[in-house]
């Protein structure tokens, strides 16, 4: 098991995460794309050449937990997602990743998509 999982698995759902810290300018981040509903930032831990994340400012805390009302913001996500990998050079293509919960090896309870670029990703996934 890498250390990445082993510290997912043992992560615990609260109310605030480093991702509503940085929402609030508690901690330090740059923004690549911001809107009222969400922005992207770079992974601090890149797992390929590109690695950003896009998070909701409503802090859902997984997939599997939003509602029929988030149905608009999931697709917005989506829609900056592909956006921002256009700016940043995705033009080969990219991969989409949200991990959800402890066997999704979540660690932050707070929903966000990865969008993973700038190599050959491998299939399937570990
Ligand atoms: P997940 O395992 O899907 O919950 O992914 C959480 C991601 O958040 C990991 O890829 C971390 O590297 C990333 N992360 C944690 N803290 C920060 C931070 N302060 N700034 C940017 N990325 C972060």
């Amino acid at each position: 098991m890498s250390d990445e999982v082993a510290l997912a698995q043992a992560a615990v759902p609260t109310e605030d995460t480093i991702f509503g810290k940085i929402l609030r300018k508690e901690i330090p981040c740059t923004f690549i794309y911001e809107d009222d509903k969400c922005v992207a930032f770079n992974d601090v831990n890149p797992q390929a050449p590109v690695h950003f994340l896009v998070i909701p400012r409503k802090p859902i805390s997984q997939l599997s937990k939003a509602q029929e009302e988030d149905e608009a913001l999931l697709g917005h996500l989506l829609f900056v997602g592909q956006k921002v990998a256009a700016q940043v050079g995705l033009e080969n293509g990219f991969r989409v990743v949200i991990n959800d919960g402890k066997d999704g090896a979540q660690s932050v309870y707070h929903l966000h998509l990865h969008f993973l670029g700038k190599r050959q990703l491998k299939w399937p996934p570990g």
